[in-house]
């Protein structure tokens, strides 16, 4: 039922009008008080208002603005006894949808109400759409903002590019990944790529129709291997086998080429590794099985033993290669013990002794009493420990020493070995872990080893989250340190 405020000196306007309304179905309400008219404008729900312009203890125009203010929605309509062009302006700029002089017939009162009922319904669905309007804005600048923030959280480059290659968006890290200092939305992006992503690209935003497959491409954005990128292109899908643009992800991959290069010298360091030996028992074998050379006796078996030790140290090789690639393949298949680590060193010392008292080697160990023990696997332990041993003999001096000690702290085990050998020079040491490394001196040529001892060693310990450290000094000895932590009860 619609309702009516009526605020007017003269109440009743006219008796009838009151009761046409009434007959209509309007509920009416009606004060001559300015304030008690803006007051219930405001606490009720109104549909209309209709404002005499000149109240006795206010102007009509003034309680027009003061209800609009408040209620927008209200129709209101100024009466006017005295109306004049000047008036009926300033209403309308107040809100007011009409303006109607005095006396007032019914007829016309109706006209003007069924004027301002669809006045009422056009605001209030122009309200309307402008709230949707507005949460819409709100939701996709909601999702904007989140698009943003998750595609600048992605390490790699992420750049979308309009069919008229122009750039969409970029994040923060395509600048690093392509090495650019500066992008910006709207601009024409083909000239600031490099060659290869240019062609790589051109196939999609040239293309008659959408492509679902996606590009790969590898290229080399600062030489050097300084960075490496790979460069995937998509098609961003639109309605009926069409795309709206194209996007391109730039990956950092210049660290994962490093492993792969890493890995292929490797390779072929292995390779060589093997070659070697393979090589010389070939000669041997060769000079053997020839009829037209006759060799003494004597020289026969050298060649013979010269080859079985060719081929024993190529086992040794392929067993130390075989050690590495399981370690690589982690702790997953390792069976634990608890072990004395005291235990494994004093073992470990017996099977020397004759090499010990070959090379004339005095040999001193000290433990703390009762150290805890640590959890490991027992041969990979002795391992540790016969390698370093076997160092510290194999490059010591004719008479030298060497020293051993066990002792703990806190949380690790700390196994010493120091020999006074011939030493590592300074430039060789950053190389000591290396694979295959081994020093070019007169001691070593003269040793047997593939230089790979100390490369084991320290992926075993590692592997149980020790350390090794190592101090040398060239032509006075070596010292190793491992740290293994051990177990607390
Ligand atoms: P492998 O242990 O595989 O039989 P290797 O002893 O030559 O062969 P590593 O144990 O890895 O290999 O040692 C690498 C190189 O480091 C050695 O060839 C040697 O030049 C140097 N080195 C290692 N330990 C010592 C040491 N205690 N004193 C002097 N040089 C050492
Ligand atoms: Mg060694």
């Amino acid at each position: 039922m619609p309702s009516i405020l009526i605020i007017d000196n003269e109440f009743p306007i006219r008796a009838d009008i009151y009761t046409f309304l009434e007959r209509d179905g309007y509920t009416v309400q009606t004060t001559t008080n300015a304030a008690e008219g803006i007051q219930l404008a405001i606490s009720n729900e109104f549909e209309f208002a209709l404002i005499e312009q000149e109240l006795s203890d206010h102007s009509g125009l003034k309680v027009l603005q003061a209800i609009k203010r408040v209620k927008p929605e209200i129709a209101c309509l100024i009466i006017a006894k005295n109306p004049s062009y000047e008036i009926a302006v300033e209403a309308a700029n107040n809100g007011a949808y009409s303006y109607i002089p005095k006396p007032i017939s019914y007829e016309e009162l109706s006209f003007h109400l069924s004027k301002g009922a669809k006045h009422r319904q056009l605001f209030i669905e122009a309200r309307n759409l402008r709230k949707e309007r507005y949460s819409n804005l709100q939701e996709l600048s909601r999702e904007k903002s989140m698009f943003k923030t998750v595609l600048n959280a992605i390490n790699g480059g992420v750049l979308v590019i309009n069919t008229d290659g122009e750039l969409v968006y970029f994040n923060n890290a395509s600048l690093i990944n392509l090495n650019l200092d500066h992008l910006e939305s709207g601009e024409q992006i083909l000239q600031k790529l490099p060659e290869p992503i240019i062609k790589q690209i051109s196939d999609y935003l040239f293309a008659k129709k959408y492509k679902s497959n996606i590009s790969e491409i590898e290229l080399e954005i600062i030489p050097n291997n300084k960075l490496y990128v790979q460069s995937v292109c998509s098609h961003i899908p639109k309605e009926s086998n069409r795309f709206s643009g194209i996007v391109l992800v730039i990956r950092d991959i210049t660290k994962k080429r490093e492993v792969e290069h890493v890995k292929s010298q490797f390779v072929s360091m292995v390779a060589h590794e093997l070659k070697t030996p393979l090589v010389a028992v070939e000669g041997f074998l060769q000079i053997l099985q020839n009829p037209e050379i006759t060799l003494t006796e004597s020289k026969r078996i050298d060649f013979l033993k010269r080859s079985y030790d060719r081929i024993k140290s190529l086992f040794q090789l392929v067993n130390d290669l075989l050690d590495i690639s399981r370690m690589e393949l982690r702790e997953k298949y390792r069976e634990l013990d608890i072990i004395d680590f005291n235990e494994v060193v004093k073992t470990t010392i017996n099977i020397f002794e004759l090499d010990l008292k070959k090379h004339e080697i005095t040999l001193t160990y000290n433990s703390d009493e009762a150290l805890p023990k640590i959890k490991v696997e027992q041969n990979e332990i002795s391992r540790v420990v016969s390698n370093l041993l076997s160092n510290a003999i194999k490059y010591n001096k004719p008479k030298g020493s060497i020293n051993i000690s066990l002792t703990k702290n806190e949380n690790y085990l700390y196994f010493k070995i120091t020999d006074t050998g011939i030493g590592i020079k300074e430039e060789d040491q950053p190389k000591l872990f290396q694979e295959f490394f081994r020093a070019l001196n007169k001691q070593t040529r003269a040793q047997n080893g593939t230089g790979l001892g100390l490369t084991i060693v320290k992926r075993i310990v590692e592997s149980y989250h020790g350390k090794i450290e190592f101090e040398s000094q060239y032509g006075k000895g070596t010292s190793f340190l491992v740290k293994l932590p051990f177990v607390k009860n």
